[in-house]
């Protein structure tokens, strides 16, 4: 079976990781502090925080920005569900704009419209998490004007995105937003097994992420609401969570980071391939932005269902049988059960509806060879001329 992603690990990654375990710290310790520092030089940012999962990450970065009951938080419906699902965790609402006709992304223009509307109504969102779907960055120069004239909190979902930059800037320099998110899961482009980084160049918020990364308690001084009585004393500041990532984690991702763009080179190739391979079929291939290096996460095309024999589940059983996994992303978050139970309804988000209905998935990483490229190309091809 090819997959539609998977790691790569090295002997150097089995080394670092390998060392951790031969060493005194195996929680967080150096190795984090390390990875951190890595990750924020590589991005330009300032301060870097690494947590568990991105889902945790999303969810301090939610607490950090204030958002609490009464407020909203504004996503893609084009997304993974914990894009949204860190809004509830605050208690917050959530509620989606749908996306660009193009690159899947939050549509800036749908954006300020909706923006519009709810400032007539008493309703702006507090927070807005603009998810740079399959590694290509939203247009964030517009969301973040926007952010200025809305007075809004823009936490950048870049689960996808590590390694691809935005007008000059890598993704993660927080440039045009307030909090970028990583997740370093085995199929995203980087991995720490599981693990998830916040970066943000506020020395405030980075303060108040540390805190609710770990219970909402500190050992700093100048925090502290009262003297310290003494060397054991920590003091619970705000309620916050065990989000830890261990330092057998980061010295994977460390070691990972080592060949980030490598990594996302060889996606380019593999990409331009299925670019050139594809062009003749009916299908529609993945258009990018100029001004954006895309890390290639995922490629996706959707199939012309009115021009092939076959529908998309058709298409996704037989490739499956033949070996070739392909994938779906994404059902639109708003579609699931637990959504429509908060009130969404089909057609609420028509475009990425509409999306969803002919999306699939290729099969991407960085081990992926040629040869094995081909035969998902051959098999595509074959299928979808039936
Ligand atoms: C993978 C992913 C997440 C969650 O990442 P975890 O590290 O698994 O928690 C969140 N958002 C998007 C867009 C993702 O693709």
């Amino acid at each position: 079976m090819i997959p539609y992603g998977r790691q790569s690990i090295s002997e150097e990654d089995i080394q670092a990781v390998e060392a951790v375990l031969r060493s005194d710290f195996l929680t967080t310790g150096p190795a984090v502090e390390r990875f951190e520092q890595a990750v924020a030089a590589y991005c330009g940012a300032k301060y870097a925080v690494a947590v568990n999962s991105a889902t945790s990450a999303l969810h301090i970065a939610c607490l950090a920005a204030g958002l609490t009951k009464g407020h909203s938080l504004w996503t893609s419906p084009n997304t993974f569900v914990a894009s949204a699902n860190c809004g509830l965790y605050c208690g917050a609402s959530v509620d989606f704009v749908d996306i660009d006709h193009d690159t899947y992304n939050m549509g800036e223009v749908l954006l300020k419209e909706k923006l519009a509307r709810a400032k007539q109504q008493g309703t702006l969102p507090t927070v807005v998490v603009p998810v740079h779907f399959s590694g290509q960055s939203c247009r964030m120069e517009a969301i973040y004007d926007l952010a200025q004239k809305y007075g809004f909190h823009v936490i950048e979902d870049a689960s996808h995105a590590i390694g691809g930059s935005y007008k000059g800037h890598k993704v993660g320099s927080c440039t045009y937003s307030d909090m970028t998110v990583f997740s370093f899961h085995p199929v995203k482009i980087i991995t720490a097994g599981e693990g998830g980084m916040v970066l943000t160049n506020s020395a405030d918020l980075y303060e108040k992420l540390i805190l609710y990364r770990s219970h909402g308690i500190t050992r700093n001084k100048r925090l502290m609401l009262q003297e310290s009585p003494g060397g054991w004393y920590y003091g619970q500041l705000d309620l916050g969570f065990n989000y830890r990532m261990t330092d057998i984690q980061a010295a994977l991702g460390y070691s990972q980071l080592q060949r980030i763009d490598e990594f996302v080179q060889k996606r380019h190739k593999l990409a331009r391939r299925y670019d050139e391979a594809l062009k003749d079929l009916p299908v529609i291939l993945p258009a990018q932005d100029r001004d954006q290096y895309s890390s290639y996460h995922l490629y996706v095309i959707q199939l012309k269902l009115d021009q092939i024999s076959l529908t998309r589940k058709e298409a996704y059983d037989q490739l499956q049988a033949a070996g070739i996994g392909v994938n779906v992303h994404y059902i639109p978050v708003h579609t699931q059960p637990y959504y429509q139970k908060l009130g969404f309804k089909q057609g609420d988000f028509s475009v990425a509806e509409a999306y969803y209905e002919q999306a699939l998935t290729l099969p991407l990483y960085e081990s992926l060879s040629y040869s094995e490229q081909d035969q998902v190309i051959e098999t595509l091809r074959s299928i979808i001329s039936q």
